[in-house]
């Protein structure tokens, strides 16, 4: 059995236990970075290098304390993903995510369209240019805010994630948030509250108050896609955002949103 020194083996296990608490279970490992530490067990038999390679993961995700820094390694550590099937399927290119990487505000929508797909960006399609709006009603700008979602690549037909497509995917939607730290996220439609806050229960019932997301706060509120076919909902969607408002300070403008 290989050895490590305790204080580093207590380091790994410390952080092992940070991301379980975060809700990160799955780790993926870059080879080269591995294969950095592997060579010391060389010769101690697979089942030595796979326990090398196991507690060298989260040595591997240990991020820079400078967001724009840690973003960068989140997006190189997606690589051109191929880890669920949706890279076979179709989607021309991984959407990261956009924005301030110090936002205060933080959305996160379902999935990427075949717009987003195109331009590599969260939301720029129809229900984009609507989100756009409603960032902008809040009186602030899409810049200033940081935009993703649940899932990084287009599903086929802009069908519903598959459950095992959003598990595969949020580690890397976790780290996003854990290094933009906003100070409230509001989850745009069911499939990104659902996932978050792991409750299934009608939009109804989920939006209109706070939810408390591992130590952020969380508003849910209708998606901007849904209300482009029932904008009567935009009323209410406003209450939400109104609601996100008065949380982070922000004034409400004379005007709500078209
Ligand atoms: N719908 C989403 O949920 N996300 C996008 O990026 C675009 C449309």
């Amino acid at each position: 059995m290989p050895s490590l020194d305790p204080e580093t083996r207590r380091a790994i296990s410390d952080r092992i236990r940070y991301y379980n608490d975060l809700g990160i279970y799955d780790f993926y490992r870059q080879a080269d970075q591995a294969i950095n530490i592997a060579p010391a067990f060389a010769g101690e038999g697979a089942g030595a290098r796979q326990y090398t390679q196991e507690l060298a993961e989260p040595m591997k995700i240990a991020q820079s304390s400078d967001p724009i820094t840690a973003l960068r390694q989140i997006r190189e550590d997606i690589g051109d993903c191929t880890r669920c099937r949706l890279s076979k399927q179709g989607r021309k290119q991984i959407v990261f995510g956009v924005g301030n990487p110090r936002a205060d505000l933080m959305f996160i929508g379902e999935a990427p369209g075949a717009d987003e797909d195109e331009k590599g960006e969260p939301f720029v399609g129809r229900a984009g240019q609507l989100l756009t709006n409603m960032i902008k009603a809040m009186g602030l700008s899409r810049e200033e805010v940081y935009i993703a979602n649940i899932i990084k690549c287009r599903p086929p037909g802009n069908r519903t994630p598959e459950r095992d497509e959003c598990e595969t995917c949020s580690p890397f939607l976790m780290r996003q948030i854990q290094t933009v730290a906003p100070k409230a996220i509001v989850a745009l439609g069911a499939v990104a509250a659902k996932t978050l806050l792991a409750i299934n229960a009608p939009m109804s019932e989920l939006r209109g108050r706070w939810y408390d997301f591992r130590g952020t706060k969380l508003a849910v509120t209708y998606h901007p896609a849904f209300l482009l076919r029932d904008p009567r909902q935009k009323k209410e969607t406003w209450k939400d955002l109104q609601m996100v408002m008065k949380e982070l300070g922000l004034k409400a403008p004379e005007k709500a949103p078209a």
